[in-house]
């Protein structure tokens, strides 16, 4: 239901979902959109041209557009999202004030359901905030990434960490081992999980099934994960389970297996293939052959589970870039994917203190600029082909620096 009105000379709209409240101001020079989720934490806002996005952990990323059309974004210190919240709430306590004042014009009389969204929005204040997180904190240990459609996914970490954690361009586990959740245990989160959400689990539209490779779990162990998880949540309401599976050098599943899960609720798996090129693989310290991702994902095809597959843009740079693009195509032409599948070009992040810096450098790698790292993901995507009766997946971006859960 979306009402629209006039507060203090400002028009108004409050938008009522049975998942989210959102309420737009028209400030000078603009307009303000705040949104919550139904336990009343902030989801999104829009400020001055600048948007927000407040994860569950309490951290906020804010985006914007560059003066040349670019895009770039911060992440705000804990003293500066604690601001923008409070000010936030600052607005929507003024706004209930004014309603229940009469001092504000609707088209139609606002629902019980907007006020008490307000409420509670209002109410999560600063305390509630810092427990709110420290309860994420006691339910997750640090949701390392995911991919991009699964930002509002319901996180069930069936397995902690990756289980090579070898790769030199990744360290979004390397302080953390793998391991497997017992069942006693894995039920536990769940229901933590159900109870920590709330009512903010009816925004969440997906199930990830984590960490990094909790598919490498044997099937004889995942499946009754699978079968908890069921127990817990309403995974067709979701929208189904999604994971990864990264590195094949593991535990490898048939299309019967992966038949069996997709009859459980598995829709996507995300394969970090990387590359095509196996020399590249071997500089990049990833796990398995180039040739076992074309083979899995062939499995999970066969068996009826769709596939999102990441592609490491600008990795080893010009030396291995014409190989990169090369080997990457063929593979992913061997993949036969359709309209159900994506592929994301990932761009390499060089942050200081990754192996993978240290690794070029001695190799003397010249990296590619932003530029030629958006002409390599057009080289790939120009010799890719699909079937008329497949169809084309979807192709996109995928900013691993942008990630919020
Ligand atoms: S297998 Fe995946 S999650 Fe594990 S280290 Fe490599 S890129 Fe990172």
């Amino acid at each position: 239901m979306v009402i629209n009105g006039e507060w203090d000379q400002r028009s108004l709209t409050i938008s009522i979902k049975a998942n989210c409240l959102t309420i737009s101001l028209s400030v000078s020079g603009g307009a303000e959109v705040y949104s919550f989720d139904g336990e009343g934490r902030l989801w999104t806002a829009l400020l001055d041209g600048v948007s927000y996005r407040r994860g569950l952990d309490g951290k906020l990323v804010a985006k914007w557009q560059t003066p040349g059309g670019g895009r770039d974004r911060c992440w705000l210190p804990p003293e500066k999202a604690d601001e923008l919240q409070a000010y936030i709430r600052k607005q929507v306590a003024g706004l209930l004030r004014a309603l229940q004042d009469g001092q504000v014009r609707l088209d139609q009389p606002l629902p019980q359901q907007g006020l008490d969204d307000m409420r509670r929005a209002v109410a999560f204040d600063q305390q509630r905030i810092e427990a709110d997180v420290a309860r994420y904190h006691q339910v997750y240990k640090p949701v390392g990434i995911l991919p991009p459609d699964q930002y509002m996914a319901v996180v069930l970490q069936a397995t902690e960490g990756c289980a090579f954690n070898t790769c030199t361009f990744c360290d979004f586990y390397k302080s953390r081992p793998f391991r497997i959740k017992k069942p006693d245990e894995f039920s536990e989160h769940l229901l933590a999980v159900r109870e920590f959400l709330g009512r903010g689990l009816s925004l969440r539209r997906t199930i990830f099934l984590g960490d990094a490779n909790a598919l490498v779990t044997p099937m004889n162990r995942l499946v009754p994960m699978f079968e908890a998880v069921h127990r817990v949540y309403d995974v067709q309401g979701l929208g189904g389970i999604y994971a990864f599976l990264d590195g094949f050098s593991g535990e490898k599943k048939s299309a019967r297996d992966y038949h069996m899960l997709s009859e459980m609720g598995l829709e996507r798996v995300y394969v970090g293939l990387e590359s095509g090129n196996q020399e590249l693989l071997n500089f990049l310290k990833k796990p398995g052959k180039a040739a076992d991702a074309v083979k899995a994902v062939r499995a999970m095809k066969a068996g009826g589970v769709a596939v999102g597959v990441i592609v490491l843009l600008g990795a080893g740079g010009h030396t291995y870039s014409r190989a990169h693009v090369r080997y990457t195509i063929a593979d992913i032409n061997a993949m036969v994917l359709d309209l159900n599948d994506i592929v994301y070009f990932s761009e390499l992040v060089e942050t200081e203190g990754k192996a993978y810096v240290r690794d070029a450098y001695q190799a003397s790698l010249r990296p590619l600029t932003e530029a030629e790292r958006i002409a390599q993901a057009e080289a790939i995507e120009e010799g890719l082909q699909f079937s008329r009766r497949g169809g084309v997946p979807h192709i996109s971006r995928y900013d691993i620096r942008e990630f919020v859960y």
